[in-house]
């Protein structure tokens, strides 16, 4: 009898449970203070962000190196180290992921690199910017907490990926955005037919908005991506780590240059790496993590070089809008990392991003959006003062597609017209 009642008390709770795979709990970055999984950003304690923790004590190296090399060309194949893995077969996710590492032999060449530099171009995924990666997370730990429409606060990106994979998984959207963006962000949001709502302000004025929605009825039910499903977003982010790592022979880059807005991505992309160490999947080395930035929204830069730990918000004025958060909610998170792993925080002028786009697509044939001039504007800086060592396996994170940001290059254009003659060509003196 009592082993009927535990039976059915399992078959029940099974048939209700959310599965979260190896995710055991939140835990507060701040205070460790832990809750169970939901849909949680904050501390209860101490108001500090939540964290995915997990238990992977049940893994065998060898067998998961096997699984994962075994897995789908795409993030699940990291299933066994994420909070929410895809029903892939059941459910329609857009699946990112597993995007090319170029051997970038030419920029290294240009840029007196000897010891291996390589691009992680993220341009590839779905919507072609990195925010497929997190959406994807999200999306699936809306479905496991039972929200039917998907939100986010967005500088561009992340309103084109939520539109997308709501789309697909059959899901109503309602992003939201600055209203001055630029026009390939714009429609390359507003074409996946759901609700793309312009705010008359700054991304920090569309994240304001979106808090205030979230404790507001009208806003009952709904998932926003990087606000209440934010630490689970967030760990799509480590997938980057894994991959480059996996990419490089199941061996750690020794430096690797990161684009920061609110700094979730980096501050994740080191977590993946301590993860792959603990794991045993990787060799532990020494690595160094360099947080990139547009002068125009320097907040950690600024507070890098003046040896702050503390990050004061900026009004962000930049071509590179997609990185343009002036309050960053990492900030101090990244800060840390740069110390601790001996990297730094640089930041580069409109012009240099520019510069850096057009370096990157003339000798990779890579068309970079103007976060991508950020970070590989700052790796050509960092060489030039010596941070970064030209002698190390360094890796340049490209996050997005220059082909949404065609105003960064609009000098850009014809070499010559002429009629369609030879002797016209002649003239031309191209030949
Ligand atoms: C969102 C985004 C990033 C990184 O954003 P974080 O908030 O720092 O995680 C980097 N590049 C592009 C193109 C983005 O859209």
């Amino acid at each position: 009898m009592a082993v009927q009642t535990v039976a059915s008390t399992t078959d029940s709770a099974t048939a209700n449970a959310v599965d979260l795979g190896p995710a055991t709990a939140l835990s507060c970055r701040e205070c460790g203070h832990r809750v169970p999984l939901g849909p949680v950003f904050a501390c209860e304690e101490c108001f500090g962000p939540l964290e995915i923790a997990y238990d992977f004590s049940a893994h065998d190296t060898e067998e998961l190196r096997k699984r994962i090399e075994a897995g789908p060309a795409n993030i699940w194949r990291y299933a066994p180290l994420l909070p929410v893995p895809a029903d892939v077969a059941a459910k329609p996710n857009l699946n990112p992921g597993w995007t090319k590492l170029v051997q970038a032999d030419n920029l290294a060449r240009e840029l007196g690199v000897t010891g291996g530099l390589y691009v992680k171009d993220d341009s590839g995924n779905p919507t072609h910017s990195f925010k497929d990666r997190v959406v994807a997370q999200a999306l699936e730990a809306a479905r496991a907490f039972g929200f039917t429409t998907l939100s986010c606060s967005s500088t561009g990106n992340l309103a084109g990926a939520v539109g997308a994979a709501a789309a697909r998984a059959g899901f109503r959207s309602c992003v939201f955005i600055p209203h001055d963006l630029e026009q390939g962000k714009v429609v390359m949001a507003a074409v996946y037919g759901g609700e793309l709502v312009g705010i008359e302000g700054n991304y920090d004025d569309v994240n304001r908005f979106c808090s205030e929605l979230i404790g507001d009825p009208a806003g009952e039910g709904w998932g926003f991506v990087n606000v209440n499903l934010r630490p689970y977003y967030a760990e799509g982010s480590k997938t980057l780590a894994y991959e480059i790592c996996e990419q490089l022979g199941w061996r750690l880059p020794d430096q690797l240059v990161v684009p920061i807005a609110s700094g979730s991505q980096l501050t994740k992309i080191d977590k993946g790496l301590q993860e792959l160490i603990r794991l045993g999947l990787v060799e532990d080395r020494p690595y160094k993590i360099f947080g990139a930035q547009a002068e125009g929204c320097s907040p950690v830069s600024t507070a890098y070089k003046a040896g702050h730990d503390v990050v004061r918000p900026q009004k962000p004025d930049t071509i590179a809008k997609s990185l343009a958060i002036g309050n960053p909610a990492d900030g101090p998170y990244v800060l840390d990392i740069a110390r601790r792993t001996g990297g730094a925080v640089e930041d580069v002028t409109d012009e240099q991003i520019v510069d850096a786009i057009k370096l990157l697509a003339r000798t990779e044939g890579i068309f970079a959006e103007t976060a991508g001039g950020v970070t590989v504007g700052v790796t050509k800086k960092l060489l030039e003062s010596g941070a970064l060592d030209p002698s190390l396996t360094t890796v340049v994170l490209n996050t997005g597609d220059g082909l949404k940001t065609l105003d960064a290059v609009a000098g850009t254009g014809l070499t010559a017209t002429i009629r369609p003659s030879l002797e016209s060509f002649r003239e031309a003196g191209l030949v």
